[in-house]
């Protein structure tokens, strides 16, 4: 008889051993059912010394109820998950789960069942009914997935299916995908890149772990050159997984993919139906998928013949994962090459500092591009002072900003104006009595959104319409917006150019990779002439007639004052800039600043980046802060506030004495209540050398603390809220 160790899809149990049935075949990395109690759970085979654990009696084994008829996950691909969650700190099964990503993938049937709107109107057309209809519109899908989108009930779709108003569809899910073909249409690459792109082909032939850090200016082209590299992992049969930060880049990256391979690749992404999920999933695991272009959960799926990875953007901080298991994609994506024995490509413009020293040390290899394609050049970026030339009161662009956008009017060619601030206003307080709006769950001001009329917090999500009168002092009409967001610097831009064409550029107006297209459809047909935008406008787009580029608030970023805020804000800025005279005229960068002479600025305006980046890494380096040292956030958390703070202070007290290693707190966090439940937060920082993970496990294995209180170690954090 023989049995085998299976990791199961709960987090709450260690890994258990089944008995394998005698005409079932089970390797380490086969999918199985699993009898647990009562009920079956989904898990993956295991090498049993991998994962120690108390062995029961053979006599006490349960036989799998199923092995799937599907590829087991690779030996690289389940080193990848222990060493996931052995570094972050993670159950293995959390980690497992993001491989599984798609439960209907594992059954084998080639259909699924969708619904769509039949155009009829039911007899009893209620406004709820009514609603639904046209929220749903087009779209195609489960009978939940419409709910959602319609935000009502299962019932009232079913209602509809019933009425005649929505139909069943059958959908094929395993329809094979195109296959991009690498000689469609490849660009003349110019020398530098041309060499750029030769060092990547020759490193995919080497079959074998490389990683390296494409540096290049905005607009130098690095996605032509990565293309390269993913047309050589097309001529040998390999898949390529590209990782974007951002799921509405997603659609301007499938366009200039198929313009350059002949059709789209595999996206993979939140936004997936079901049926789409489960197509992809299935054809990532069989190799049919060639190449994947997803947010940072498509990292672990089970990739047949994984042959490149490309991180874009990699400076970007979205690829660190804040909830469930808190990884950092990029980093992931590193780990991820050397255990398949594969190139890795990190691509940016602005690199992060770990990345460079990375690069200094000679672990990556930098291939640079240092100019911009064709006759494009740099823009020049220019500070504007604020307090020198200051807007007038109540608004908030400066003359010599606003005559700029006027006379680019006048050119018609199109302008940026970047804040990174949603909503209206940031905060909103009762003139009568000062009663400030905060979120009734979260340490955080309500946020204005004028456009749907709204309060809304932007952490949780609460909203509340904006009450007539004050709840403290019961004055009416007394409420008033303080400082800007977007849509404030929409209505400025609208006073003083009632002609102009504007759009708002934010998580709430591009939520979806349509409405993304949507978006730079109207910008390349020159149907906009001011954009006005969050961070989501800083990076990937490219619109050759976007010359001028005005930065509100260049402070914003550094009031925040954690460890990364100068570099992130110099990267912000340096992203955004590199929107402007992407094409044959030149592009001008106006950025607003009270404090022109602060380190970030000066650096922009003289172009001194490796100025800027050595000054930060020496201070990095005196401070022994990432990447010189090494940092884990302990945030403990409950919806009883002295439950948390107990239990911080419990994890404070046992804190081990250990050489090389401090631990700073327990303090309550910045964000001192999230999501209704209060934040305590401790920060160890230790010597590189020092294995973290080892001394934090123990520390709090050690410990134990009241069921409602949440203990959350965020290693490498990025977040100190
Ligand atoms: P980056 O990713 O470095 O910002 P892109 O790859 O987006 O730069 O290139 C900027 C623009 O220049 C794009 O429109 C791209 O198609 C174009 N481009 C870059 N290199 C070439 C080339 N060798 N031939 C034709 N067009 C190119
Ligand atoms: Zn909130």
């Amino acid at each position: 008889m023989s049995r085998v160790r299976v990791v199961l899809l709960n987090a709450a149990l260690g890994p258990l051993d089944y008995r394998v049935p005698v005409d079932a075949a089970v390797e380490p990395g086969s999918i199985v059912l699993a009898p647990l109690g009562p009920r079956q759970i989904t898990g993956v085979a295991w090498e049993a010394d991998r994962l120690p654990t108390d062995e029961i009696d053979e006599k006490r084994l349960r036989p799998l109820a199923h092995v799937y008829d599907l590829p087991p996950l690779a030996a690289p691909l389940r080193r990848l998950i222990e060493w996931t969650a052995d570094y972050y700190l993670a159950p293995i099964a959390a980690v497992l789960r993001m491989a599984l990503a798609s439960a209907s993938a594992l059954d084998g049937s080639r259909t699924i069942t969708e619904y769509r709107a039949t155009g009829r109107v039911p007899e009893r057309l209620t406004p709820q009914r009514a609603q639904a209809l046209e929220r749903i519109g087009e779209r195609q899908g489960l009978v939940r997935e419409l709910a959602l989108a319609a935000d009502v009930s299962d019932s009232v779709i079913r209602g509809l299916v019933k009425a005649g108003a929505i139909e069943a569809v059958e959908v094929a899910v395993d329809d094979p995908f195109p296959s991009p073909d690498p000689d469609h249409d490849p660009p003349a690459l110019e020398a530098a890149q041309a060499a750029a792109a030769a060092e990547f082909v020759e490193a995919m032939r080497a079959e074998r772990f490389a990683p390296f850090l494409l540096d290049g200016v905005t607009g130098s082209g690095k996605t032509e050159v990565y293309f390269e590299a993913i047309a050589e992992a097309l001529r040998l049969g390999r898949q390529t997984l590209v990782l974007l930060p951002e799921i509405a880049l997603t659609e301007p990256f499938l366009k200039r993919f198929a313009a350059r391979f002949g059709c789209d690749p595999v996206p993979w992404h939140s936004g997936l139906r079901q049926s789409q999920r489960r197509r992809a999933w299935r054809a990532i695991a069989t190799g049919d998928a060639q190449v994947v272009v997803g947010a940072r959960s498509a990292l672990f799926l089970p990739y047949a013949k994984l042959g490149l990875l490309v991180v874009d953007e990699a400076h970007e901080t979205s690829f660190k994962q804040e909830d469930g298991v808190q990884y950092h994609a990029r980093d992931v994506a590193v780990m991820r090459a050397k255990l398949e024995a594969i190139p890795v490509i990190l691509a940016s413009a602005t690199p992060a500092i770990e990345t460079r020293q990375m690069a200094e040390i000679g672990v990556y290899k930098e291939v640079a591009l240092p100019n911009r394609y064709g006759d494009a050049e740099m823009p020049d970026i220019a500070a504007v002072d604020l307090i020198q030339d200051p807007p007038p009161r109540g608004r908030w662009l400066a003359p010599s900003l606003v005559r700029e956008l006027e006379a680019n009017l006048e050119r018609g060619e199109q302008s940026l104006l970047f804040l990174n601030r949603r909503g209206y206003a940031p905060l909103t307080l009762c003139r009568s009595c000062g009663h400030r709006f905060q979120c009734p769950n979260c340490t955080a001001w309500m946020v204005e959104h004028r456009l749907v009329g709204r309060l809304a917090c932007h952490h949780c999500g609460h909203v509340m319409p904006p009450p007539r009168a004050c709840p403290e002092c019961h004055e009416e009409d007394s409420l008033v917006a303080c400082g800007p967001g977007v849509e404030r610097i929409a209505d400025e831009v609208a006073a003083l150019f009632p002609e102009a064409r504007s759009i708002i550029v934010t998580s709430d107006t591009i939520w979806s990779p349509a409405k993304a297209a949507e978006f730079v459809g109207r910008m390349e047909r020159g149907e906009v002439d001011i954009v006005i935008g969050t961070q989501l406008v800083t990076k990937g787009y490219h619109f050759p007639n976007l010359t001028l580029v005005g930065v509100v608030d260049a402070d914003l970023g550094l009031s925040g004052g954690d460890l990364r805020a100068a570099e992130r804000s110099f990267q912000q800025i340096m992203q955004v800039a590199g929107r402007a005279g992407r094409g044959e005229k030149p592009g001008r960068v106006l950025v607003q600043t009270h404090e022109p002479a602060a380190p970030v600025i000066s650096a922009l305006v003289s172009g001194d980046a490796e100025g800027f980046y050595e000054a930060e890494t020496q201070a990095r380096r005196e401070a022994a802060m990432p990447p010189f040292g090494r940092l884990a956030g302990i945030i403990i958390s409950s919806e009883d506030l002295a439950e948390a703070a107990e239990t911080a202070r419990l994890i404070g007290r046992t804190a081990p004495q250990v050489e090389g290693m401090a631990v700073f707190g327990p303090a309550p966090a910045p964000l001192a209540m999230l999501r209704g439940r209060h934040r305590q937060r401790l920060l160890v920082h230790a010597a590189r050398s020092l294995d973290v993970q080892d001394v934090i496990r123990e520390w709090l294995g050690a410990l134990e603390w009241p069921r409602g209180v949440r203990v959350a170690v965020d290693v490498d954090p990025y977040s100190f809220l």
